[in-house]
């Protein structure tokens, strides 16, 4: 079906707190991370999120090296497609560091405006601005400034608070102070005050959460820290259970119990990137070390074409990037939630 509506997404997002359940949310840089990533939605029936980072953007454009316009042709490409498979896809924009809005978000949201106005639908479902960096209340004046602007498109904002560890898409933060990497229950009342009365927004907190995968026994995750943020908005705003859409960074690597628990929670969107990169390269490498004389042309050799035609290893790393789409459903408690069905 075509990229989920706004009120399709808003539908997805009530499903998953109602339900206990996550989305996934994939990074996707090509036609073939696309594509391996909706057929593992529409395989496990589950309705999913596709992103696209300002460096997954940036790749798509080569040395032109834009992107914005990397992140629109992903985009357009995604709309295409997703008319094509049966579960609903929302589109998504990853992490934009306040030095990216230039480049990054703001074209990305005038293209939208763009849409909008002339009756089609927006170019995104979402966009995160990551001012985890900033101060709170500067990161909150921001994110604020933003989503007065989208939800005029019926778009949604992703924001951060806290620090998330590791490295993400060239964005280092091993250097920064632990504490630093949790979010206080204090920071999500803050946040859910000044932004839930202007639009639908996620909150992405971190509680020791880290980007990419560490071994085991190196990271110390607090989910608990959701919790108590979800309890002091309650009280506060004399709200439902889990008044806070809560997104996980960093969920590579985590154990399944770990994941379940931030379920119960309110986190209805999981990142997955750094997993299913993995994913993605694993059955080339594969493919190479078994073929390597047919993938390379040796001791004057002339090599075996059906070996090194791109399209034969890419097929092998589309169906590698589908079934750990279809894990991360079944971690997530996702499969056959799809609200189509
Ligand atoms: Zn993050």
């Amino acid at each position: 079906m075509p990229i989920a509506t706004y009120d399709q997404y808003c539908q997805m997002l009530d499903n998953a707190k109602k339900g206990k359940f996550a989305y996934p949310a994939i990074n996707i840089t090509s036609l073939e991370t696309i594509n391996g990533v909706m057929e593992g939605f529409a395989e496990a029936g589950c309705d999913g999120i596709i992103q696209v980072s300002s460096g997954g953007g940036q790749h798509a454009t080569g040395s032109i090296k834009d992107m914005a316009l990397g992140a629109k042709i992903l985009a357009e490409a995604a709309h295409s497609l997703a008319a094509r498979y049966p579960v609903a896809i929302a589109l998504h924009t990853d992490h934009c560091h306040p030095k990216n809005l230039g480049p990054f978000m703001d074209p990305l949201i005038a293209e939208s405006e763009k849409r909008v106005a002339a009756g089609q639908s927006p170019l995104f479902n979402s966009h995160m601005f990551d001012g985890s960096e900033l101060d709170l209340e500067e990161n909150i004046k921001v994110s604020k400034t933003y989503l007065q602007r989208l939800a005029k498109l019926n778009m949604l904002l992703e924001i951060e608070t806290g620090v998330v560890g590791g490295e993400e898409d060239g964005h280092d933060t091993s250097g920064v102070s632990n504490e630093k990497l949790y979010t206080t229950p204090g920071d999500m009342v803050r946040a859910y005050e000044e932004l839930n009365s202007i639009g639908r927004f996620m909150l992405a907190a971190t509680f020791g959460n880290v980007h990419g995968v560490y071994k085991p026994g190196n990271v110390k995750l607090t989910p608990t820290i959701l919790r108590d943020g979800q309890a002091a908005v309650i009280e506060k705003f004399k709200t439902g259970a889990n008044p806070l859409d809560l997104v996980f960074h960093g969920g590579s690597g985590s154990t399944q119990a770990e994941i379940h628990e931030t379920l119960d929670y309110g986190v209805i969107k999981m990142n997955v990137d750094t997993d299913t990169q993995y994913a993605f390269t694993r059955p080339i490498a594969d493919h190479m070390f078994k073929n390597y004389d047919g993938v390379l042309k040796v001791d004057q050799e002339i090599g075996n074409k059906k070996a090194y035609d791109p399209r034969g290893y890419l097929k092998l790393a589309m169906a590698g990037i589908k079934a750990r789409v279809i894990e991360a459903c079944q971690d997530l408690r996702a499969v056959g939630t799809s609200i189509l069905k």
